[in-house]
């Protein structure tokens, strides 16, 4: 595995924006993570960012002054029946959500086709705990490797290590680093597994119909949790985004809110990240101004100085 220098990451997040990496590597071993980690240990004070497929996350212009590690574990295998009716599946940190669903698939295991569609790897789908209605990434995750980025030390971890919750995991804490992860799915015959087949190409329908799919990062904000609404009803932050009007209206350079959805910000094709984190200030703004309540990213934002947004 080689260390690069100066990577351009704009062609590796969803937003297509944002500067360079300083250093850059793709390790898909334990052996190659630890090296990685080695690498970054030697060069002092040298961050290490784990990156996706990018769809959840907005880079700096100025790009990370650090060691980005983009998982290349992209392993999916079968490991045992877990009882009568479930088997488990080990799946690798790097491997892509939806590469995960089809592999279940072919196997006739179901469950994960709920979040057909979601773009992203399995890595960045623990660390937020991905959900599409009713449905959690945590209702199916039994245990997982992961690596201690001071120490290097692997360990086995299960479900409740993660401490999972609305877009959160123990990863945010920035100190493990997902290397793969077991889900227990159902196992099922032919018939069950082709209505499953018909449910995820549904949903990826219909998620093209009510979502941009190009150059977003999704949700851009956290919906809010029962205690910090105040005597507002609603807990969904697009509800509010919505009410001020802003879908395909407010923009900032060639950064816009989406018109298909006000809880997403669009990069037109000019956009740079400074647009879009100015625009993301704007909404906020507007939702304190006109609710009295402040919404809080969902998108993860790197290379930033601390405080740009709240
Ligand atoms: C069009 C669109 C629609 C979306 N719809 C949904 C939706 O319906 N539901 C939903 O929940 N999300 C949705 N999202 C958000 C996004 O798909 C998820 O957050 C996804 O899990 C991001 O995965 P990623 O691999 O791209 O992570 P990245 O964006 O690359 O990274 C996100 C975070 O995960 C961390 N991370 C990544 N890999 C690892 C690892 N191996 N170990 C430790 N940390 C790691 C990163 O450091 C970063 O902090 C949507 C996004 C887009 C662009």
């Amino acid at each position: 595995m080689k260390i690069l220098e100066n990577i351009p990451l704009n062609d590796k997040t969803w937003f297509e924006t944002g500067g360079a990496a300083r250093y850059y590597a793709e390790p898909d071993s334990i052996e190659d993570y630890k090296l990685a980690l080695e690498f970054a240990d030697e060069k002092k004070n040298c961050n290490v960012f784990l990156l996706g497929c990018g769809a959840n996350i907005l880079i700096s212009d100025d790009g990370f002054n650090g060691l980005v590690i983009k998982s290349a574990n992209t392993n999916c295998e079968i490991i045992s029946s877990a009882d009568e009716n479930n088997t488990l599946v080990r799946a690798g940190g790097g491997t892509g959500i939806q590469d995960f669903i089809d592999f279940s698939l072919d196997n006739n295991l179901i469950g994960f086709e709920e979040f057909s569609g979601i773009p992203g790897t399995i890595g960045g789908a623990v660390f937020i705990n991905i959900h599409y209605f009713e449905f959690l990434l945590s209702q199916f995750l039994v245990s997982a490797r992961v690596i201690n980025k001071k120490t290097h030390e692997i360990n086995e971890v299960f479900c409740d290590w993660f401490d999972f919750g609305y877009d959160r995991s123990k990863l945010h804490n920035n100190e493990w680093i997902l290397y793969d992860a077991v889900f227990k799915l159902k196992k099922v015959g032919n018939i069950e597994t082709a209505f499953a087949r018909g449910r995820s190409v549904e949903i990826i329908r219909h998620r093209e119909n009510k979502y941009p799919t190009e150059r977003t990062c999704g949700s851009f904000f956290q919906n809010f949790s029962p205690d910090e609404i105040n005597d507002n009803k609603q807990i969904h932050i697009a509800y509010y985004l919505d009410k001020l009007g802003i879908k395909g209206e407010l923009s900032v350079g060639g950064a816009m809110v989406s018109h298909m959805h006000a809880n997403m910000i669009v990069n037109t094709g000019t956009a740079t990240s400074s647009d879009i984190i100015n625009l993301a200030i704007k909404m906020q703004e507007l939702v304190r101004k006109e609710y009295g309540i402040v919404p809080k990213p969902e998108c993860q934002l790197v290379g930033f100085k601390s405080g740009v947004m709240e």
